[in-house]
């Protein structure tokens, strides 16, 4: 048993089955045995591989939309230019790059990189050779615009899961397992032989989720994510006080239904309890929740990647890079381009959700002919 798994037992012990979000937290953040802790976990020897360290033309795209937002803004002078879970430093080392001949951008721009592991903040410190950042665990903002980006940021969120049952929920937790078959079913191991196993609490209603009794039957599991909601909800109400624009950028959909918590370890999907601390454990994330949570303030739209991309000319950007490649460079380039745009791979799957001031033209590409 690892150390973790150790850990999470007694936890389990002294106080009873741990809820998704609990689980995720203790596996992704544990300050000494969390997965996010102790490795940098992308790349082809980590666990899975993202946009930006699949071609900088995702980067360049992302920064020349958000300077074109900035210029849209009427170049404010500071704003704060954020990052959430900048993994690498790769996304915001390919923007700064892709904006460093729009006048006036770098010096009015406050670098502020959202970021709980200290690996990661080693390899984003290299990344920005030269700029000055400032490194927050919870994003706190200045009263000035804000230029926000995130991507796979969301999907690390800790979210609950519950199974409708009548006119309420049972939500879906983890226990320890008695070593009796059937120990997976209600009231999910409590005590006994020490291996996590997913139990249901008893039935109650949650005035959360009582708009998912609409579109839902029995059985159905939805997920929630209270962390996400909030942070969607500050950015979204900081826009709208103080200008800016955030492009969030994740895989998943319009309202989530089913069960999308998922684990992966050497780019291959894992059970969720089988490699606590050792495996990424992610969901997909409801883009409607996060709209709903911004939306009292600030205007969203919503864009799959592929589609986001084309119309900023991704395509354009792929033929002038190639013209410069050959050989297995411009076959590697060519197989990204379609990683990033294609629908049945990262362009349908993954989205990308603006927040911007209403009233305010959405940032570039989220709108047809921008
Ligand atoms: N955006 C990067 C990395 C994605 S991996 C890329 O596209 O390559 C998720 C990132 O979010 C990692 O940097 C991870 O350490 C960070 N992260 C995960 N949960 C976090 C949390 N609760 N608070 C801050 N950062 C978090």
């Amino acid at each position: 048993m690892s150390p973790l798994e150790g850990f999470l037992a007694g936890q389990i012990r002294a106080t009873g089955p741990l809820s998704l979000a609990e689980y995720m937290t203790l596996c992704l953040q544990h300050p000494e045995h969390g997965y996010y802790t102790t490795r940098d976990p992308l790349g082809v020897t980590g666990d899975f591989t993202t946009a930006p360290e699949i071609s900088q033309m995702f980067g360049e795209l992302i920064g020349l939309s958000l300077a074109q937002a900035w210029l849209d803004a009427g170049s404010p002078a500071p704003f704060t230019l954020a990052e959430l879970g900048p993994g690498r430093g790769t996304l915001i080392a390919d923007i700064l790059r892709a904006t460093k001949g729009v006048a006036g951008l770098h010096t009015a721009a406050e670098l502020v990189l959202v970021e709980t592991s200290p690996t990661l903040r080693a390899r984003q410190r290299e990344a920005l050779h030269g700029f000055t950042a400032e490194w927050q665990s919870q994003l706190t903002l200045k009263e000035q615009p804000l230029f926000l980006v995130a991507n796979e940021f969301f999907d690390a969120l800790p979210i609950r899961q519950f199974i409708r049952d009548g006119e309420a929920w049972r939500e879906r937790v983890i226990g320890l397992d008695s070593g009796k078959p059937d120990s997976d079913k209600l009231g999910g191991g409590k005590l006994g032989g020490g291996k996590l196993t997913f139990g249901l609490t008893e039935i109650a209603e949650y005035s959360f989720l009582e708009h998912r009794l609409g579109d839902t039957k029995d059985g159905d599991i939805v997920e929630h994510s209270a962390p996400s909601q909030a942070i969607a909800a500050q950015i979204g109400q900081h826009i709208a006080a103080h200008g800016g624009a955030a492009l969030i950028v994740d895989y998943g959909g319009w309202r989530s239904k089913g069960d999308t918590f998922q684990a992966l370890k050497a780019h291959e999907k894992v059970g969720p309890l089988t490699s606590p601390g050792e495996a990424d454990l992610t969901a997909h994330v409801d883009f409607e929740a996060l709209a709903l949570a911004a939306s009292p303030s600030a205007a969203c739209e919503l864009t799959p990647q592929g589609i986001y991309l084309e119309r900023l000319g991704v395509t354009q950007r792929a033929r002038a890079l190639a013209s410069r490649l050959s050989g297995t460079a411009l076959e590697e380039h060519i197989a990204a381009h379609r990683r990033l745009t294609h629908p049945a791979e990262m362009g349908r799957l993954f989205k990308v959700m603006a927040f911007y001031q209403r009233g305010a033209t959405p940032p570039a590409g989220l709108q047809d002919g921008i």
